[in-house]
């Protein structure tokens, strides 16, 4: 199939100031895109062209010679995944996942302490996440393109770590992109 950009789950504008219209012009529009059009022309005429986004992630992680594929295809379903964590009135979770975190972490102020110790301890690019491994929560952070999907892992929530995620807005500041992502945008999903 040929994959195409995702639509935002919300206005450019509507995350300010926590995230620019200016971020998510090039992360959205460029990054993500380009991901996008990768993909597609790397999968052209080959069997992977009939797989789904997560079907191409599985049978593509860990192997040489198909790197390329896997990145792209990563990238993808990461960023698409990214943005569905992000939304105007998010934060600290409530409700059942405010209540799975407290049970599995111990308690809120735990996990978050957790999650953003994986966020700024990721050398480099990459991911931090909440994902349910073993029937419990758990976080996790993966270098450049990983994803839980090529572990076999439901993931929650994700942030981006990328330099290009925070840098227009944050400079090298990570540590206050993660703060500020866990509480004023952090959308967590079912
Ligand atoms: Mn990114």
């Amino acid at each position: 199939m040929t994959f195409t950009l995702p639509k935002l789950p919300f206005d450019k504008k509507e995350l300010e100031p926590y995230m620019s219209e200016n971020t998510l012009n090039f992360h959205y529009g460029k990054h993500h895109q380009t991901y996008v059009d990768n993909l597609n022309k790397l999968i052209e005429n080959t069997p992977f062209a009939q797989m789904s986004l997560e079907e191409i992630i599985q049978k593509t992680a860990g192997k040489a010679e198909y790197t390329g594929i896997f990145n792209n295809a990563a990238q993808v379903w990461n960023h698409s995944f990214f943005w569905q964590c992000l939304n105007a009135k998010g934060g600290k979770p409530q409700g059942e996942m405010l209540s799975r975190i407290e049970k599995d972490f111990g308690s809120y102020e735990k996990f978050h302490e957790e999650f953003k110790n994986a966020a700024l301890t990721q050398f480099g690019s990459g991911w931090a996440w909440l994902v349910e491994k073993d029937g419990k929560l758990a976080v996790m952070k993966t270098a450049n393109a990983d994803t839980p999907i090529a572990h076999n892992l439901k993931a929650f929530l994700t942030v981006d770590v990328w330099e290009h995620a925070y840098y227009l807005d944050y400079q090298n500041k990570r540590a206050d992109f993660v703060e500020t992502f866990l509480t004023k945008l952090a959308y967590y999903q079912k």
